[in-house]
């Protein structure tokens, strides 16, 4: 059992974060969100998927204007999702000159490094703590290495050049990343935000450095941390990069809210960094959000493509049904169904799972038996094995967690 470090808990629009709540799925949309229509689509996508609190870029007067209508037709979809305003440069101004877009937003985030530049920086964050108090919002100051404070860097490098054996460049650069999320923590207190009504991240988008940055941030404050490696990039790359610096960091106890951000390839949608945030916290034994399929690699035992096609068609009828099941039927999340390719270790991972089927391997008699909790209780032959497999799966889901 992991120890879960102790924080603050923040409410973001009825979402909790930290402290004993559950580590949280959030995700950001890539769509203009002056685009109404596409937005609301798009966030309604991802919190269907799971989304717990989704993020869209204030990066412009139209998309301000648009926040709180995109907030009233995902409500009248049944939809509502927390949603958190990016703001970059501009957000003292949209979220003063739009007040129905501070309200509707369940949280803001603030970028210290591009809040505003030279003297002009301290007073326009001081301006969207104010609003952010006014309308008793959360933020989150989040620290990124692409858009870092170069001021503070500067300072930080000289003072490490006078020392008599300076530290490397990238611990310096990691402090700078620390220093700027407390130091506009301590502002945001001083000026009287409550200390539960924030939340902070410092993204790197290199593993180790990140890990550093976390560990050192966790030691130095108690609020609530949202885990991302920015910019992780494209496809496996991507989840790989993401899921090795956040599991690390999940491990140890760090983390309260999670994003994967992955590059969508062209014309891919946006679901799969939800998918991989909840994979990775179901793996890791967090949280449920889906049934898992065990399914073998496969290998040269395995007769044909039907065993991958099953274990295909299985994990998405699990998925596609789970926003109606999760409803009826609690608990099913947590349910394991189990699709092998042969004898080896398919009876033996069958009696593992709640539900599962071991098909024939070469040389095997044509016939696949089917376990339910641990036992053996028919085999199936012929040619509808995916058909009857799945009814079983049906039916098991609705005698087991039925009410
Ligand atoms: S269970 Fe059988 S088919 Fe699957 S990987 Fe193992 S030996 Fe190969």
């Amino acid at each position: 059992m992991i120890t879960r470090r102790k924080t603050t808990q923040v409410n973001v629009g009825g979402v909790l974060v930290g402290s004993d709540a559950p580590v949280r799925v959030q995700s950001m949309t890539n769509t203009d969100t002056a685009d109404i229509e596409a937005t609301v689509a798009q966030v309604k996508e991802l919190a269907d998927v799971g989304s717990e609190m989704v993020r869209l870029t204030v990066n412009n007067e139209k998309a301000a204007a648009a926040v709180a209508e995109i907030k009233q037709r995902l409500h009248d979809l049944g939809c509502d999702v927390p949603l958190i305003g990016d703001f970059h440069y501009n957000g003292h101004r949209l979220l003063a000159e739009y007040p129905d877009c501070a309200a509707a937003l369940a949280k803001y985030r603030i970028n210290p490094g591009n809040v505003g530049f030279g003297k002009k920086k301290d007073k326009q964050f001081s301006e969207i703590i104010s609003i952010a108090m006014q309308y008793d919002k959360p933020v989150r100051i989040g620290v990124n290495w692409g858009s870092l404070d170069q001021e503070l860097l500067t300072t930080l490098m000289d003072e490490n050049a006078r020392k008599p054996k300076p530290e490397e460049a990238e611990a310096v650069m990691r402090e700078a990343l620390i220093q700027s999320a407390l130091i506009s923590a301590q502002a945001a207190e001083k000026q009287g935000m409550a200390a539960d009504k924030i939340i902070l991240s410092c993204k790197i988008s290199r593993l180790q450095p990140l890990v550093l940055a976390y560990q050192a941030l966790a030691q130095r404050c108690n609020y609530p941390l949202h885990l991302g490696l920015t910019e992780a990039g494209m496809g496996d790359k991507g989840v790989v990069a993401s899921s090795a610096a956040l599991a690390i960091l999940l491990q140890q106890g760090l983390g309260d809210t999670i994003r994967i951000s992955l590059t969508p390839a062209p014309g891919e949608g946006r679901l799969r960094e939800v998918i991989v945030a909840q994979e990775l916290l179901q793996t890791m034994g967090f949280r449920s959000f889906t049934p898992q399929v065990t399914a073998c690699p496969g290998c040269g035992r395995t007769t044909s493509i039907f065993f991958q096609e099953l274990a295909e068609h299985i994990e998405g009828y699990l998925r596609k049904n789970m926003p109606v099941w999760s409803r009826h039927y609690p608990g099913v999340e947590a349910m394991e169904v189990a699709v092998m390719g042969c004898i080896v270790n398919g009876p033996g991972e069958s009696k593992h799972a709640n539900i599962g089927i071991s098909l024939p391997g070469t040389g095997e008699s044509p016939a696949a038996p089917v376990f339910v909790d641990g036992k053996k209780v028919t085999t199936l032959r012929g040619d509808n094995i995916a058909e009857e497999f799945t009814d079983m799966v049906t039916r098991y889901v609705e005698e087991r967690y039925g009410s």
